[in-house]
């Protein structure tokens, strides 16, 4: 059961359709569930408003936070889908898991969000390239400084209209970080949780100041994890590689899933495997390296045109990157309802 209060006015009239950018406008509603005495309590749609939180709730100190990321799309006949949230779900709940964190039953949290992207459905946009980013999150509310896992917990979910991802899409130069790791085999780095990403954030601002756009995460082997807060891959003799989640260091992507499936479609082969730095610059050493590029929600794909590692860079001519090219817009055709959605990946509401 949703209890839902709307709001008395909208802000929808004062927001610029024309310049979204990315999670900088928010809707009029937002939903919160409340965790304590081992259950989850009503479920609650309300109009968007600060949190009063007090000062010794526990995600103020000791990073119990997990959130996810997936998005809703209008198509041109007016119907609205969400992509795949049933994955969202079963993801988040693994990150809860791993944070010892209570799960959430997949039915708060779906049809939570079908509710409440109902209810605001007028700030879906339609414009190329844009879409409702749906923001769920959980954080720890117990109010208590002893280190433990909280006994209470607020589930909620925020809805933002956005443009792309990257204001002006671009193709991008990446750094092999050698320095600062993201993820290591036994940590948290198949959770999405806050803690994760506060870490890239010096490293992060570094490869900036340099003139990099992002970093591409490798662990102590040199084996290659993730390219910012994307999954990677690449077009290496007419094969797509990326590397395999059987180490726990990389984050399971919706995005990486759905392309490895159109891959597949497409009939090009796909390994997912440890693929070492040396492999890559070997690759570009002798011509077999085509495409690199990453895969997340909000991007959907980016291409890599440069990769640095220490004094060697890689370029490749993102003009002749024809296959994440075509993957990118087999994606967003099925997301928006302009091609016939195969595999069953969306809900409509
Ligand atoms: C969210 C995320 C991704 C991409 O996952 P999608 O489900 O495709 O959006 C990749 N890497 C990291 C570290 C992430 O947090």
């Amino acid at each position: 059961m949703i209890d839902i209060q709307l709001s008395s006015k909208s802000n929808l009239k004062n927001t610029d359709f024309n310049n979204l950018g990315f999670g900088k406008i928010f809707t009029d509603h937002m939903l919160v569930a409340d965790y304590f005495d081992g259950n989850w309590q009503t479920v609650n749609i309300i109009p968007y408003q600060p949190l009063v939180l007090d000062p010794s709730a526990c995600c103020f100190h000791y990073g119990q936070e997990i959130f996810e990321g997936l998005k809703a799309f209008k198509h041109s006949d007016g119907k609205i889908s969400i992509f795949r949230p049933d994955q969202n779900a079963e993801r988040f709940n693994n990150s809860a898991l791993r944070m010892g964190m209570p799960e959430i039953p997949k039915e708060i949290f779906i049809d939570g969000l079908c509710q409440l992207v109902k209810i605001d459905q007028n700030w879906i946009p339609t414009a190329e390239g844009t879409s409702l980013y749906i923001r769920p999150f959980m954080i720890a509310t117990e109010n208590i400084l002893g280190v433990h896992s909280s006994k209470q917990y607020k589930f909620i979910i925020i809805l933002s209209p956005v443009g792309s991802y990257f204001s002006v899409p671009k193709p991008l130069h990446i750094i092999i970080e050698e320095h600062y790791a993201r993820a290591v085999k036994g940590g948290t780095g198949n959770a999405k949780n806050a803690g994760n990403y506060g870490a890239t954030l010096l490293p992060t601002n570094l490869a900036n100041k340099h003139g990099f756009d992002q970093i591409l995460w490798i662990d102590y082997q040199k084996n290659i994890q993730e390219v910012g807060m994307m999954n990677v891959m690449f077009k290496i003799n007419n094969e797509i590689h990326t590397p395999s989640l059987s180490h726990g260091t990389i984050l399971d992507g919706i995005t990486r899933k759905s392309i490895i499936q159109l891959v597949k479609d497409m009939g090009i082969p796909i390994f997912e495997r440890d693929i070492n730095i040396s492999e890559i610059f070997e690759a570009s050493q002798n011509g077999t390296l085509q495409e690199m590029f990453g895969t997340g929600t909000a991007a959907v794909i980016l291409q890599i045109e440069k990769l640095t590692y220490q004094d060697k860079t890689i370029t490749l001519n993102i003009d002749t990157f024809k296959t994440s090219s075509a993957l990118k817009q087999t994606l967003i055709n099925i997301q928006t309802g302009a091609k016939k959605d195969t595999h069953g990946w969306l809900t409509y509401i």
